[in-house]
Parts: C-alpha cells; structure tokens; sequence
C-alpha cells in the first residue's frame, strides 16, 4: 500500500519544472541536496541569493513524523494552535516507551499497562487532528517510516534525530523540535540555516565481514561528533551505488552522530528494489522515470571538489569493521587495533552483553547476516558467551524474519527477542543488576553510547558495531575477539573459526494483510475532546510562556556551568524519565542533572546562592524561580548535541533560565531553545568560559538593539567586587529574534492565528 501516493504524484509532476528553474537561476551544474532543498523552498524565496551556511531559507516538508517520547509535548503545542487539522500528512510512532525485560509479549503488555494513558492520548490527539497513529509494538518510528513514507527527492522533518534514515530512500530528512513540527503541522514555513553540503565519494565494494554500518563509524571517527554541524552529507560513486538501500539508511541514520543535519544518497535501482518490496511498487516507477533529477548532475560528480564544501573518499574494498566507543560514537577504532586499544585504555574485555537491533540496524538485511554468523557458529558447536538480544525494527521484519526461519536461529543460540522497539537503545532496559553500577562492557549495534544511555549505569562501556561483529563478539564474550583472524574453541575443544556472514539484501518475497500495528485518523475529524486528568502525572497542558520584558537581563546567577561534553542525555535524561515527557514541571525535575559541575566535578550537585547551600540542579533552579530570579547555563564545545528532544530546551524555559551561554551548540538544541524564548549565545572568545566563577551573577545587555550580527555585552560580576567584561556572539535571525521577544515561537503563532 502506498500512503499519500496523491501527495507524491503531485511533488513528481512538478518536479522536472522546478528543477530547471533552479539550474536556470543558479547557472551551474546541482547536487541532489541541492535539488531537493531549493525544490521544498516555500513560496516567495529567492534560489540565487541564499548563500549556504550562511543563510536562513524557509522550506515547505512534505511530511511529519513523530515518535511517542516527543510527539507529546509536539502534540500538547499543536492543540493550543487552535487547527483543526495538520496541514501536511503526519505520523506518530509508539516506540520509545517500551522498556526490554522478559521478551517482546510480556514487554508489550507491560508497556500497555503502564503507558495506557499517554497511548490514549496520542491515539485520540491522532484521531482528532488526522495524524496517522502506529500502535506500540508497530516499530521504531525510522524503520517505519522507511517501509511506507519514505520516497526519493522528498523532504520531511521528523521530532527525532535519527529522521535521516529516510536518506537511504533519498529523502532530505532532518530531525528537529517539536516546535518545529508544529510550524509545519499548521502550514507555516520551516525555517533552516540553508546546509553547506559535505560530499562523499564512496569507491571500491564491501567484502567479508565489512558491512554498510562500517562506512559510518569511520566516517564518524573521521568528522567527529560535530564535524558534520550544519551540512548536509551526500554519497556518490560507485561504492554508493553497490549498496543496498537499507544499507544506505543504515549510513544516513548515524550521519546524525556527526551533527549532520541530514544525510543522502542519489535514487537508484536498490531503491527502487526496496519500494517494489515494500509494496510500493507505484513510487518506484513515478521516481525511475526522472532518474536525472533524483541524483546529483554527472558533473558535479566529474568534480566534486568544485561543487561540494568538503570532499571525503573512502573505499570500501579496503575498509575494515569497526567498533566505536566507549561514551561516545566518534572513537573509531579498527577491529584489529581493539585488542592494543583496549589493554591501553583499562576497559573491560569481557563482554557482557550483545545487543542486534536500533533503527540504525534492524532490516531484513541485518537481521539475515547476525543471523548467518550465529548459525554458522551453532553448526560449529560454539555457545555463545555473551547473552545476546535481538530487536526487530518493525512488525514487517519480525514477521517476515520469523517466517525466513532467522528468529529460530537467535533462540537456538539461546537469545532473547525484545519488542518491536526502541528498548535499551534509549534507555528502556530493566537489565539486572545495572543499578549496581559495576564496570562492564555491552556491545550493540544502535548508533549512541554516551554513557548510561543503554542501561542507566554510568560504567557500562557501550561499544557500537554492525549486527555481524556484535553476533561473533557475542560468541567470543570478548571486545578485542577478531572475527577475521581470530578462532575461538567449541563445546568440543576444537579451534574454529568463524565463516564471513551472508546476507539478503531483501527478503525473497512480501507479506500482505499482516497486522502492521497502523490506525487510520478519524476520516472527518472528530470533535471529541482530548481531556487530560487535572492530577495526571504523565501529561499536563501548556501554558504559554511569558513574553520578554522588554529589559535587558542584569545580576542573573550562574545555574551550572558544564563541564566537558553536554549531551541532550546529561540535560534531559531519557530512560526512568521518558514517562514524563508529557508533563512539562515532572519532567524539569531532571533538568540538567547529568552535567558535570566544573566546579566539583559532579553531577546534579550545584550551589544556590541564595542559601550559600549545595543541591540538585533542579531545586537549585525552582528556588530562583520562586524568588522570581531568572538564571544563567554555561557550557563548553557542541552543549546539546545527541537527540532532538526539546524537552532539553523547554525544561530550562520552564525554569526560568533567562540564557545558554556556550563555545558552540549542537543545531537542533539551538534552535530548540531558541524557539522557547531561552536566549542562545556563544562565547566570541573561547578562553571566557573560564572567567565565570561558581558565584557569579550575570548583566546581559543589548536586548533593545537585538539585531542579526550584532553582539551582546555580558559583564560577568564576581562575588570579590571585581567584574568581567565579555562580547558574547549570536545566531538569530530577524524571525527568531521576534520568538524570543514574544517568549516563544508558538506565541508568535497564537497571536497570529487569532487575529485571523
Ligand atoms: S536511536 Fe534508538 S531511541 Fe532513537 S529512534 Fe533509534 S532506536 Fe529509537
């Protein structure tokens, strides 16, 4: 089934007109990202005059997607709108509040139970506003998505960060806010610095063990996680094209652990293959008949360094399998260097834990090579050494893996299958005995692994690598195992080795009139309305945050200034806390609490300097705010990079946390606190962040004359009598300076909509 197939044939139709005017206007040859950005412009835009990189550009996405940890406070934004209906084809997806226990049945009912209320409210919100609602235990939002949204030159945005999956279809998808899907949700414009665009030639072809999953860790290892801020990534050559489209997705999907705003690769027949598996045959044939404009130009690929910002190659005929980690993806270390790596570092080898699954790994592809390797090492008598969990991406692989026979291979080898679902990927792991926070080693095949982010146990080293090497290190039970040139010893005594996984890129045929998990939205609209309990703990409507004063900020006291990396993890815990992330003052009680105080070194222990007391970061802020104090949040390199949950930016607001002063942010959190109203500023000179003391009060001055490029003056007031002063940078454009005048971009909205 097709969903939207008006919607797509309506954008292909289009299409070849647009695309002319664009190489008209330009007068140069186009990369894809280029053609499919300047093709979503909204109306009005001028094509020749947006510089990127530089530049804002609003665009017109085709869809929304949202997952059911964001979609709530989305949903809770877009009901105070006043809309009657979603302007643009949206979905929610129940995945990320499935916590992985006893296996998928009982998980799922647990998760019914416990989540029933917000699963009502998401369902009856759905209904109501013609949103498109897949049932817990449908799928990971991306592999979802991928099996029935996705198609080649389309555009959408999605409230997670890992939207970019879809650019395995082709697709420009980046992740952002909620806030950001309420705009396009009501038919405004969507508003994005127009990307500088890092191009990857990938030549040569995979062998043996070396899987897609590879490209991306070492691309991570080499870009780092803020290498790819601001860019879109587009893979061409021969090497992109000899991949399979879940591959590709695979790759798209982790681009996001380089900050990349989203990643790409040009329509091809593996797409076409996958879009005829999935019963989407129709699409396959509308977007083969403009091959042309759903790639790059050939020339642009003749001479990549001329059109594209950044040039990386990588061959795949020479690339080794990967293991990236521990605490962050970015530490790229070849499977031969673990052992050396490991030994150097202390971590430990044991592995305790294999994890196969994630919206980064769980296609009929992946699920078919982890399950070669773990055939291959029961017919050679091997038992596994690690406990193993496979997680299937979706309902549509589970059934059909189930039917190919590749389940019955993981619980031979005694493995245990968890829900359709995000699980220990975000925290949702009830694994025993992880509050006793011993040193251990995991290795999964998920796309993060900051620390606690698996399991909640702070030394747990979290190692990321494709299904295939989490399947043999799994049987070795040891991160420096070498499956291309190691042996191990079976149940008999023997020295083994085992075989080179084997994989089906796609199943040998589909399945039809499976249960998938969807629920179709009222087809009218309905008029109920979506009550939420007065003493709900899991959801509570907005109020609409105050407007600003029109004052400039003066004696703020400094909140936290964090040290080191500041992920949306340390500022907004997921795992226990993902149940309130419908409930604005619940969920602020874990503001920040996984910082690191630079002043002592810990988490969630801050000073007040009003009692002169230490307390949770947390108490610290309600108790300025109850005094009517706003705050300050200070922070190093990249503050906010990981997940687009703007519950990071809201908590803060909420807190009366008047502003984020930082040496660099991660795009979505900037732009998510920004959309709050919580003034976004970064250092003009680096060394400032080390003049801010613990006792510190902040004037912030200029907000009269905010203007796009100008700086801001902070004066730093130290408890001594001695002050600082300091030029802080900023990246608002006019629009955004009237979100934070207003208090925050949804009550630019509101004020709109009602004088219309
Ligand atoms: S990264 Fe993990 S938590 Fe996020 S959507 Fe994918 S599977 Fe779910």
């Amino acid at each position: 089934m097709s969903f939207d197939i008006d919607v797509i044939k309506s954008f292909y139709q289009s299409l070849p007109e647009k695309i002319q005017e664009i190489r008209k206007r330009l007068g140069r040859p186009l990369t894809l990202s280029e053609k499919i950005l300047f093709s979503h412009l909204a109306e009005g835009s001028q094509i020749a005059d947006i510089r990127r990189g530089t530049d804002y550009a609003a665009f017109k996405p085709d869809r929304v997607a949202m997952q059911d940890a964001t979609a709530q406070m989305a949903l809770l934004q877009f009901m105070v709108t006043g809309k009657e209906r979603v302007s643009v084809p949206s979905t929610v997806h129940c995945d990320h509040l499935i916590t992985g226990k006893s296996g998928a049945g009982p998980d799922l009912k647990s998760a019914l139970g416990t989540n029933n209320e917000v699963y009502e409210f998401l369902s009856s919100v759905c209904s109501k506003f013609d949103i498109g609602f897949w049932k817990p235990g449908a799928g990971i939002i991306h592999q979802v998505i991928l099996e029935n949204y996705a198609f080649p030159g389309g555009m959408m945005i999605g409230t997670d960060s890992h939207t970019p999956t879809a650019g395995g279809l082709g697709m420009i998808a980046p992740g952002v806010g909620g806030a950001d899907a309420v705009d396009v949700m009501t038919g405004m414009a969507w508003e994005l610095k127009f990307p500088e665009i890092i191009g990857v030639k990938l030549t040569g072809s995979l062998n043996g063990w070396t899987s897609a999953k590879d490209i991306i860790l070492k691309l991570t290892g080499m870009l780092t996680v803020k290498g790819g801020t601001g860019s879109v990534i587009e893979y061409f050559g021969e090497g992109a094209r000899s991949l399979s489209c879940t591959g590709k997705s695979t790759i798209c999907n982790m681009g996001a652990e380089t900050g990349a705003t989203c990643s790409l690769f040009g329509f091809d027949k593996a797409m076409a293959d996958f879009l005829t598996s999935t019963e989407r045959g129709e699409v396959a044939e509308l977007a083969s008949n403009q091959l042309d404009n759903l790639t790059g130009d050939a020339e642009v690929y003749a001479e990549p360094e001329k059109y594209f910002d950044q040039v990386i190659e990588i061959d795949l005929s020479s690339l080794e399998p990967y293991i990236n980690g521990p605490f962050t993806p970015d530490r790229a270390i070849p499977v031969s260097q673990m052992k050396e790596e490991a030994a150097k570092n202390g971590w430990p080898l044991k592995v305790e834990t294999g994890l196969i699954g994630s919206c980064t790994n769980s296609s009929y592809e992946d699920i078919s090579r982890a399950a070669s390797v773990v055939k291959n090492a029961i017919s050679q008598k091997l038992i596994p050494k690690a406990e193993l969990i496979v997680i299937p991406g979706s309902e549509r692989i589970r059934v059909i893996a189930e039917r190919d026979g590749f389940m019955d291979i993981f619980r031979e080898a005694g493995s245990e299958v968890f829900a359709n679902a995000c699980g220990p990927c975000i925290g949702q792991w009830d694994r025993k005995g992880s509050d006793k926070s011993e040193v251990n080693t995991v290795i999964h095949s998920f796309n993060r692994n900051f620390a606690k982010r698996t399991d909640g146990n702070p030394n747990t080293h979290a190692f990321v690598a494709s299904p295939e090497i989490v399947a043999a290190i799994a049987f070795s039970g040891n991160l420096a195992f070498n499956p291309l040139t190691d042996t191990l010893m079976n149940s008999e005594g023997r020295e083994v080795k085992l075989s080179e996984p084997e994989g089906i890129n796609l199943p040998p045929d589909t399945i039809s009139g499976a249960e998938t998990g969807y629920q179709e939205p009222a087809k009218n609209g309905n008029s109920n309305e979506i009550i939420i309990a007065a003493d709900s703990e899991r959801l509570q409507a907005l109020v609409p945050f105050n407007e600003w004063d029109g004052s400039d900020f003066s004696d703020l006291p400094l909140l936290i200034k964090a040290k080191g990396k500041c992920t949306t993890d340390h500022i907004s815990m997921a795992g226990f806390w993902l149940k309130y992330r419908g409930h604005l003052e619940n969920i602020s009680n874990n503001y920040m609490i996984g910082a690191v105080n630079f002043f002592n070194e810990k988490t969630n222990l801050v000073l007040n300097q009003l009692t002169k007391e230490y307390d949770h970061v947390p108490a610290v802020a309600r108790a300025y705010k109850s005094a009517g104090i706003g705050t300050v949040v200070a922070g190093e390199e990249n503050f906010g990079e990981g997940s687009s949950r703007e519950h990071a930016a809201m908590e803060p607001r909420y807190l009366n946390v008047k502003a984020v002063i930082v040496k660099s942010f991660a795009r979505i959190h900037e732009t998510n606190l920004k959309k709050q109203g919580v003034l976004t500023l970064t250092f003009s000179d680096k060394d400032d962040y080390d003049k801010i003391r613990e006792d510190d009060r902040f004037n912030i001055s200029g907000l009269k004359g905010f203007a796009p490029g100008k700086q801001l003056d902070i004066v730093l007031k130290h408890a001594d009598g001695s002050i600082d002063n300091l030029k802080a940078n900023h990246s608002y454009n006019e629009t955004q300076i009237a979100w934070f005048k207003a208090g925050s971009a949804l009550n630019i909205f509101r004020k709109s909509s009602k004088k219309s």
